[in-house]
């Protein structure tokens, strides 16, 4: 019928009437006029204040008789006013005069009508109930209001934030002192133009503040909020939270808006940093490894729906990074870390992503690599970058970096496989040497998997006591006698047979194995050169010699380990001489050092293996405490028929002699090689000529028959 009723809604009156006949007029005048309604009837005293207890039903409205028996209007107006001060009370009366009309309404009655005038009843009952329902609006306006005023006077106080309050009607604001010191104004230098404050707001956000303001005034938000930067009296943005609530008259109509406005630039730039270390390196600040898999992602997605996308991924791997942090300390190490970021990062095009992957990884993704060369060149220019040396510290060092490299298709499925595609690339480069690079190819798979397969048959190996140790004699070129043995190890394989170490030793040395198999050997050749010593009380003199790769020098108790032998064999450790190469003390030369010195210290000697195939000096060698050096078999080889090509043997023999070194020449084949090495006063041989490496049983009777 109103506005007020809505389709479904009854009203709920009370009808205080003792006459029932009145009382039925009255309901069915109201009915018939289209009200929808439930009136409950009270007849007298009792009955009126038991309906207006708090039990009682919840009504909208109650309309009263002026007088009944023992009871009257006013008596029950007053009643109603002290339980249910908000519900509208209209009088309905048979007679009442002009003086108790005002009087009732004095008594805060809402409406009076004469019993003989129900014409007037609906439309008195619609502007009671309208106004009922307008004072709650105003009132819960109100109250809003007042808390939120109260919350922002405590906030305010608390935060600090500074206060404004908008008159909609005049189009004026007050802001408060708080507010514009906050941004760095004077008092008198901010006047009362709402557009003074939206004017200062960033630009990316100024529109949507205003949308936010307009949203909330038509009513579509419960409140204002949002965060937006503002220009301070110096220039400079300060990152503010914004809160205001709306006033609204009967209509509904904001007509006055306020708020707070609070300075949270410290908060955003928590936030903001937060969001930056989830995607950056802090040492470098490149991109992270969650930021490079997440493009790697995005591309996938690209490239699955169009088909003429060609990505290329490289990894980049510093070569021998580990030695730089071991040998010139972690602070250095960081220094040239961000250095080589950097020169990886001026060679980079617009649209290519950089990220370090972490340790001495870096990735690139080149979202239109148009062909394969364009990527080879960039692998080219970073290795071009790295060719001048790296300073940091008073300190240079020359490095140099590897990369593998996948050409993307959509027939990935996720990031995950082209990163590990690129790693099994960049270990292939790595293995064949420095500064080189891979492309993958799908063939590398299966290799990686015979890798791991490999590794599984070591672990295995190790288990059941596959490995066997041979030995090959080692002449004095002088007087043609073994003076000792190398121990060479081989693996017994169930189904392979005999396999030569080339074949398992260099994977042995990516993993933990070579440790494994370097003690097996160790006191194997330790205990039967001590067997053979007892058996040949004569020969307490034959030394035996073992080969140690560098990733046994990093281990830690390797000293106590050799120790642990060499009492358990009982062997002197003057009779044990240790096999090292060049690369595995340049591998990490601090530590090698350090290692030798100790070794040294026991009275074991150390000899150079493959000497000249490595990259160092032999000025250089000689500082580790090293006694002889063997020459690498393939410049043995090089010695001809007539004596040529013997310059290399020739020169590093004399130069062995001068820093105090003896020579053992490695893989005599020919009495020619044997004659020429004698002449240059080369001390031992060993090779093919003499003896291959044969089991202990062959090399026993060799002792017995010398
Ligand atoms: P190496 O220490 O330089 O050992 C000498 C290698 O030269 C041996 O190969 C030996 O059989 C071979 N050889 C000796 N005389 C001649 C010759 O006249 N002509 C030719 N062509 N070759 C000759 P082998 O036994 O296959 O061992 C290869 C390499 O494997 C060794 O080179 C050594 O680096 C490594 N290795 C062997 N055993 C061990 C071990 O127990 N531990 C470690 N870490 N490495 C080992
Ligand atoms: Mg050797
Ligand atoms: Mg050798």
């Amino acid at each position: 019928m109103t506005s007020i009723q809505s389709k479904d809604e009854r009203i709920s009156i009370l009808h205080l009437e003792d006459d029932a006949v009145d009382a039925e007029y009255f309901a069915d005048a109201l009915r018939g006029a289209g009200l929808q309604c439930d009136i409950t009837l009270a007849q007298n005293r009792e009955a009126f204040q038991a309906a207006l207890s708090k039990s009682g039903p919840r009504f909208d409205l109650i309309l009263s008789d002026n007088s009944l028996p023992g009871f009257n209007g006013i008596e029950a107006l007053a009643m109603a006013k002290a339980k249910r001060p908000d519900l509208p009370f209209l009088f309905l009366s048979g007679s009442i005069g002009e003086e108790a009309a005002i009087e009732t309404l004095k008594n805060g009655a809402t409406d009076y009508i004469l019993k003989s005038r129900t014409s007037r009843l609906l439309p008195a009952i619609t502007r009671a109930l309208k106004e009922k329902h307008e004072s709650k609006e105003r009132k819960r306006a109100e109250e809003a209001l007042r808390i939120s005023e109260e919350r922002y006077a405590l906030s305010a106080l608390g935060a600090n934030d500074g206060l404004w309050d908008w008159d909609l009607k005049t189009g004026t604001i007050f802001f408060s002192t708080r507010w514009k010191t906050m941004l760095g104004y004077r008092e008198e230098e901010i006047g009362s133009d709402p557009e003074e404050w939206l004017k200062l707001i960033h630009p990316e956000e100024a529109e949507i503040v205003r949308l936010q303001i307009d949203r909330h005034l038509k009513g579509n938000s419960a409140k204002l909020e949002c965060e937006y930067r503002i220009r301070t009296q110096r220039g400079v943005y300060l990152w503010v939270l914004c809160r205001g609530i709306a006033v609204k008259d009967a209509e509904g109509v904001a007509y006055r808006i306020a708020g707070s406005q609070g300075d949270i630039t410290e908060r955003k730039r928590a936030e903001e940093q937060l969001l930056y270390d989830a995607f950056h390196d802090s040492l470098t600040g490149l991109f992270n490894r969650s930021l490079f898999l997440n493009r790697l992602q995005r591309l996938l997605w690209v490239a699955k729906r169009k088909d003429s996308i060609q990505f290329s991924m490289l990894l980049l791997g510093i070569d021998r990074f580990g030695g730089i942090n071991d040998g010139l300390g972690r602070e250095v190490g960081d220094l040239i870390m961000k250095e080589a970021s950097r020169r990886i990062e001026k060679t980079m095009r617009p649209g290519d992503t950089l990220a370090r992957m972490g340790g001495d990884e870096f990735a690139i993704l080149m979202e239109d690599a148009r062909s394969q060369s364009d990527t080879i060149r960039m692998v080219q220019s970073i290795q071009e970058e790295f060719q001048t040396a790296f300073l940091a510290d008073d300190s240079e060092a020359f490095l140099t970096i590897s990369a593998g490299i996948v050409n993307g298709t959509d027939s990935y499925q996720a990031p995950e496989h082209i990163l590990r595609d690129a790693g099994i690339a960049l270990g292939k480069a790595k293995s064949q040497g420095k500064s080189g690079f891979t492309v993958f190819d799908p063939g590398m798979h299966a290799q990686a998997l015979a890798v791991l397969k490999l590794e599984t048959d070591l672990r295995r190996a190790i288990e059941r006591n596959e490995f066997r140790v041979h030995y090959q004699p080692i002449l004095s070129l002088a007087s043609d006698k073994i003076t000792g043995f190398e121990a060479l190890v081989r693996w017994q394989h169930p189904t392979r047979g005999l396999v030569p170490p080339m074949e398992f030793i260099p994977f042995a040395e990516e993993s933990h194995f070579i440790n494994e198999i370097g003690k097996i050997v160790l006191k194997e050749a330790c205990t039967r050169m001590k067997t053979w010593q007892r058996g040949f009380p004569q020969r307490q003199d034959l030394t035996i010699s073992v080969n140690v790769s560098g990733k046994q020098f990093k281990q830690q108790d390797l000293i106590r380990q050799i120790d642990q032998i060499l009492s358990a064999s009982g062997l002197d450790p003057k009779c044990l001489k240790l096999e090292v190469t060049e690369t595995a003390i340049m591998d990490d030369p601090n530590a090698a050092a350090k290692m030798l010195l100790e070794l040294r210290e026991i009275g074991i000697s150390l000899q150079i293996d493959d000497f000249g195939t490595g990259f160092s000096s032999l000025g250089y060698l000689h500082k580790f405490p090293m006694q002889a050096l063997k020459i690498d078999r393939s410049f043995v080889n090089m010695i001809g028929q007539e004596g040529e090509n013997a310059e290399i043997s020739s020169t590093i023999i004399t130069m062995a002699h001068n820093l105090g070194m003896q020579v053992i020449a490695e893989g005599i084949e020919t009495p020619m090689h044997l004659h020429f090495l004698k002449e240059m006063g080369c001390e031992f041989g060993q090779g093919f000529y003499f003896s291959k490496p044969v089991d202990e049983v062959s090399a026993e009777k060799m002792i017995s028959m010398a």
